[in-house]
C-alpha cells in the first residue's frame, strides 16, 4: 500500500483526490495538509470529503506529518507547492504537483528544489488529454505548417489563472512538433486594430465561466478544411484518478522529474 499526503485537502480538487485515494486498490492516505488558519485543520479528511471518517486529521505542518506518507499529492497555490517542495526535498520524498499558474521564476525555484527526488507533474492528469497531447503532435507535423493554429479553454469562475496551464503545455507541444519557440509565436487574445494574423503564431484564448471543470480545443484550420482536436472534463475525478495513479507509479521510482506521460507509457 502506498501512503498518500494531500496537500490542499479542502480544495475542489483536494477533496475529490481524498475520494480518487480512498477508491484505489493500492493506495491509502496517510496525511491531508491545508494552510496554517484553513477552516479544515483537524477535521477527519473523510469526513471533509463527503465519506466516511478515515482516521487521517488535516494537518496544517508538513514536518509533523512527514512520516505517515510516501507521496505528497499537491494542487495547492505555486507558493505552498514551493513550501512542499522544500520541506519534501528535505524528507526525501516524492511529490505529484497538479498545482498550475507558477511564474518563470517560481518554476525554475521548483524544478531546482525537486532536482533530487521522484517529482511526477503535469498541466493535466487526465487520460484523455494526455492522449490529445499525442494527437496534437501528429496533427501538427501533418498539417501544422498549413495551418493557422488557434486554442481556446473555457474554466470554472474560480479559476484564478489564464490561460490555463493545459492550453499552454497543448502550446508547447504544437510548437515543439512545428521547430517554433512558443514563447515567440503565442498570441494573447486579441483586441482593437490587432493587424492581420501571421502563419506561425498560435493563439490563446480563455473563457471563464459558471462551474465548467475544463474544456480545451486546439483549432488547425487550413485554406479548405479545419481539424479541431477537442477535450472536455466532466468531473474533477479525471484528473484526481490520474493523479493517484501516478502517485503510485512514482513510489519507489529513482529521482528524477516525470510527466503524465511517463505514467501512462506515451513517451514516444
Ligand atoms: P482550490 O482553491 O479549490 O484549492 C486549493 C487549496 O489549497 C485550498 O484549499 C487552499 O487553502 C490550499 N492551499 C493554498 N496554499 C496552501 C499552502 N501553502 N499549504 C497548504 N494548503 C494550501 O483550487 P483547486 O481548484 O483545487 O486547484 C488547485 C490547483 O490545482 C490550481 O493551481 C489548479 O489550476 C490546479 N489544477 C490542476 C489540475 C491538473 O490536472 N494538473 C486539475 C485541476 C486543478
Amino acid at each position: 500500500m502506498i501512503r498518500i499526503g494531500i496537500a490542499g485537502a479542502a480544495g475542489r480538487m483536494g477533496r475529490v483526490l481524498i475520494e480518487a485515494v480512498a477508491s484505489h486498490p493500492e493506495a491509502r492516505l496517510g496525511a491531508a495538509l491545508e494552510r496554517p488558519g484553513a477552516a479544515a485543520i483537524g477535521a477527519d479528511a473523510g469526513v471533509l470529503a463527503g465519506l466516511a471518517p478515515v482516521g487521517v486529521a488535516v494537518a496544517d505542518d508538513l514536518a509533523t506529518v512527514a512520516e505517515d506518507f510516501d507521496v505528497l499529492v499537491d494542487f495547492t497555490a505555486p507558493a505552498g507547492t514551493l513550501d512542499h517542495a522544500r520541506a519534501c526535498a528535505a524528507r526525501g520524498k516524492a511529490m505529484v504537483i497538479g498545482t498550475t499558474g507558477f511564474a518563470a521564476g517560481q518554476r525554475a525555484e521548483l524544478d531546482a528544489l525537486t532536482a533530487g527526488i521522484p517529482r511526477c507533474m503535469a498541466s493535466n492528469f487526465s487520460t484523455g488529454v494526455n492522449l490529445c497531447f499525442r494527437l496534437l503532435e501528429i496533427a501538427a507535423r501533418i498539417i501544422g505548417e498549413d495551418s493557422d493554429i488557434e486554442i481556446y479553454e473555457a474554466h470554472h469562475r474560480h479559476k484564478v489563472d489564464a490561460p490555463s496551464g493545459t492550453a499552454l503545455s497543448m502550446g508547447e507541444v504544437v510548437a515543439a512538433a512545428l521547430g517554433r519557440d512558443l514563447r515567440q509565436v503565442a498570441v494573447h487574445g486579441r483586441e482593437g486594430q490587432t493587424g492581420a494574423r501571421s502563419r506561425t503564431e498560435i493563439g490563446f484564448s480563455s473563457v471563464r465561466a459558471g462551474d465548467i471543470v475544463g474544456d480545451h480545443t486546439v483549432l488547425f484550420a487550413a485554406d479548405g478544411e479545419r481539424v479541431e482536436i477537442t477535450h472536455k472534463a466532466s468531473s474533477r475525478m479525471a484528473f484526481a484518478r490520474g493523479a493517484v495513479r501516478a502517485a503510485v507509479w512514482l513510489a519507489g521510482r529513482p529521482p528524477g522529474h516525470y510527466d503524465m506521460q511517463d505514467v501512462l507509457g506515451l513517451r514516444g
